[in-house]
This record gives structure tokens, C-alpha cells and sequence, in this order.
């Protein structure tokens, strides 16, 4: 078979109904500088969905001692996900975007495959790949806000108390981030000036990042200290969007975000899903600085002129409500104490589980491809 054979076989058996490998000048040069032709072949035919070594061993025809070092290379490199749940390991395909974007540029040294890819990726991904999700209904992002920047005395969901949930978990990491990473490796971009080693996982998640070198243990304390460095730094707090389980806490720039930048740069009508607070002003406390202007990473807010302000500027800052993902960014730094989070009024959940995202999400693919009956 050919190399260019090879390639094209791999994408066939990622590609399914609800994404593919689009057509553009940017692919080859991504998936080459990526996958080497013996790598592309033993990725192809390996299962996506979780299987024990003996089972793979199996689909592979390889004997299991001989196949483990192969797996455990493609562990490190990003490409195969290693799950863990006492005795059993059970192995699995990273998806086509999780591989080319987010495992690879995890650890702190990027490997030098991943630094040939990264200005592939980017222009691939802006280049019709990432307009695939353009039909989600739900970002696989739900913003969190930022702990104290809630109205005291408000109740919070389970799943919306960054505090409470940090809390409940066991085990915790830090990677960085990689979609800063990527950009960063890419000369047509400059470097990004937020923190980089953000990414926090957890549980599972967080132990194949461990054990594969892809980022390092830290303590829930340390986990908190992160969340901070990154409030006031402007970053977004964003958590996986499903109720049960979430292994992922994101620290997103505005620029660089996978989120951000299709909402801001393709017209996207989502970032992240928002929290169940909005901000809520007290003109008459405003001092008109014009920091949460500057902080928001949604274009919520705004200085205007107004008869209720009592600076010299005579301007209060106003919110644009439809577009505010309640993520606190503006808060944190208002020294007047002139903004705060409050609840909305209708309160949203996320899905249950990720596999209920991730159905929702598909339906949602497949009816606007029209190979789906719209039910509503
Ligand atoms: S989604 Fe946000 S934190 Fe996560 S990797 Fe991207 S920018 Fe970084
Ligand atoms: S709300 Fe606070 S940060 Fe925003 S302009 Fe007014 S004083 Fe400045
Ligand atoms: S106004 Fe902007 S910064 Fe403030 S909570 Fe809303 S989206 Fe976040």
C-alpha cells in the first residue's frame, strides 16, 4: 500500500456521519507532520471505543507483550487514551480533534511532531473543519464562575460550586494548555501572555496524563492556587458540560480558546454554554475605570453615559445580558464593588452524562445535514 493509501484509510475509519476529515490544502501537511505512515496503519482498524490489551491484541493480530510497547508509545505521543479502573486498563482511540489538538500539547516539552503540526492545525481547523460544530447545541465547555464573585447568599447548583467540586475530587493535575500551546508553537501567531499550565484534569483523566508524561500531580491545594493565578489573570473557568463526572476544569484565554475563537472569528452563536448567573450592576457605585469593559471576554459590557452615575465621567457600565456567559471575569477585579453574579432566572442543567452530550450534540449534526428527522 501506499503512504498516500496508508492516509486515506486512516481517514476513512475516522470519519463518520457526524465528523470528518474535511476537504482543504491544510490536511496532508497536518496529518503527515503528525503520523508517520507505520503509525497512520496501526491507528487504523484500532477501536475507538475501550478494549483490554487481549482484545486488541486479538483485532491486531500482534501478541499482547509485542503490541503493549506500541500502545504505550502512542499513550505518550496523544493518540491512544489508557483508562484505568482498578485492576482492568482498557485502551481506546483518542477522536480525530482530541488527537490533532488537545493530548499532543499537553506537556510542557512539546515532542517535535507536534510542533511541525501546530500551524497545520490551526489553519485546518479554521479552514471548515471546526464549522462541523457549528450545529451543536451544547459547547463542550460550560462555564463556572469564579468563586466570591456570586452574590453571598446564593445557592448554587452542585455542579456551578468550583469550590465544592475541586473538593470532591481524588486525584488532581495540571497540564498546559493546549490550545495557548499550539498557537504558541505557530509563527502566525505571537505568544500567547496568559498562564500556560492551566489545564486541570482529574480521576482517570488525570492518571493517564501522569502515567504518559503529559502533564504532572498536583495537590488540591495547589488546584486552588491555579483557579486564583487564573481568575485574576482573566482567564474563563470551564468545566465539562455533563453532570456526572467531569474530569476537566479549562482556564480559556479569549484569543486562542477552541470556544472563544470560533464565537468571536466565525460567528459561532456559542462559546462556552453559560452558568446560571448573570451580572448585575450598581451604576451608582461605578467609578467608570472601564477594567470589566476590557476584562469581558464576551463583549457584554459597556460605558455609558447615563443619569445614574455619580463619577465624573458620568458613565456606568451596562450590560449587553444575551451575550454575558456569567463567568465572574468582570467581578473579580472591580475595586468599587459596582458588579456581581447573580442567578438567573431560569435556571439550565447540563446534560447528565457525556455520552448524553455527545448524543444531543450528534443529533443535532445529523438533523441540520438533513440525514436526521428534526422531532421538535
Ligand atoms: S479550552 Fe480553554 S483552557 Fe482548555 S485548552 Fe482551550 S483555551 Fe486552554
Ligand atoms: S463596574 Fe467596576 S470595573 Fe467596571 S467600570 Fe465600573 S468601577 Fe470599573
Ligand atoms: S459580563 Fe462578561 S466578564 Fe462579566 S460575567 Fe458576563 S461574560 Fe463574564
Amino acid at each position: 500500500m501506499s503512504d498516500q493509501e496508508i492516509y486515506q484509510k486512516f481517514m476513512e475509519y475516522m470519519n463518520n456521519p457526524v465528523w470528518e476529515f474535511t476537504e482543504s490544502e491544510h490536511l496532508m501537511p497536518m496529518l503527515t507532520s503528525f503520523l508517520s505512515p507505520e503509525e497512520a496503519e496501526f491507528l487504523t482498524g484500532f477501536p475507538q471505543g475501550s478494549r483490554t490489551l487481549e482484545q486488541i491484541a486479538d483485532i491486531k493480530n500482534l501478541a499482547p507483550d509485542e503490541l503493549l510497547p506500541i500502545i504505550k508509545a502512542h499513550c505518550r505521543k496523544g493518540t491512544i487514551y489508557e483508562g484505568k479502573r482498578g485492576d482492568s486498563v482498557r485502551y481506546r482511540l483518542w477522536s480525530a480533534v482530541e488527537m490533532f489538538t488537545r493530548a499532543v500539547f499537553w506537556p510542557s516539552e512539546v515532542q517535535e511532531e507536534a510542533k511541525a503540526m501546530a500551524p497545520h492545525v490551526s489553519k485546518y481547523y479554521m479552514d471548515g473543519w471546526y464549522e462541523q460544530k457549528r450545529a451543536f447545541t451544547h459547547p463542550e465547555l460550560r462555564t463556572i464562575p469564579i468563586s466570591e464573585t456570586v452574590e453571598s447568599g446564593t445557592g448554587f447548583m452542585p455542579f456551578e460550586d468550583i469550590l465544592q467540586v475541586v473538593e470532591n475530587y481524588e486525584y488532581y493535575t495540571v497540564s498546559e494548555c493546549p490550545c495557548r500551546a499550539r498557537h504558541n508553537e505557530d509563527p502566525a501567531f505571537k505568544d500567547s501572555p496568559f498562564p500556560m499550565e492551566v489545564c486541570l484534569h482529574f480521576n482517570e483523566l488525570g492518571h493517564y496524563i501522569v502515567d504518559n508524561n503529559l502533564g504532572r500531580e498536583i495537590t488540591k491545594e495547589e488546584t486552588l492556587e491555579i483557579l486564583k493565578k487564573s481568575a485574576d489573570a482573566g482567564l474563563v473557568h470551564g468545566i465539562n458540560n455533563w453532570e456526572e463526572n467531569p474530569d476537566t476544569i479549562c482556564n480559556c484565554d479569549l484569543e486562542y480558546c477552541t470556544y472563544f475563537k470560533p464565537y468571536h472569528q466565525l460567528g459561532f452563536e456559542k462559546s462556552h454554554d453559560p452558568s446560571n448567573y448573570l451580572v448585575s450592576t450598581m451604576p451608582e457605585l461605578c467609578k467608570a475605570c472601564g477594567l470589566c469593559v476590557r476584562r469581558c471576554p464576551m463583549d457584554a459590557l459597556q460605558l455609558k453615559f447615563s443619569t445614574e452615575a455619580t463619577n465624573k465621567f458620568r458613565k456606568v457600565v451596562v450590560v449587553q445580558e444575551e451575550n454575558c456567559i456569567g463567568c465572574g471575569v468582570c467581578v473579580h477585579k472591580c475595586k468599587a464593588k459596582a458588579i456581581i453574579l447573580k442567578q438567573r432566572e431560569t435556571t439550565t442543567w447540563p446534560p447528565k452524562t457525556v455520552k448524553d452530550m455527545v448524543n444531543l450534540n450528534a443529533m443535532a449534526v445529523l438533523t441540520a445535514k438533513g440525514l436526521m428527522e428534526n422531532k421538535n
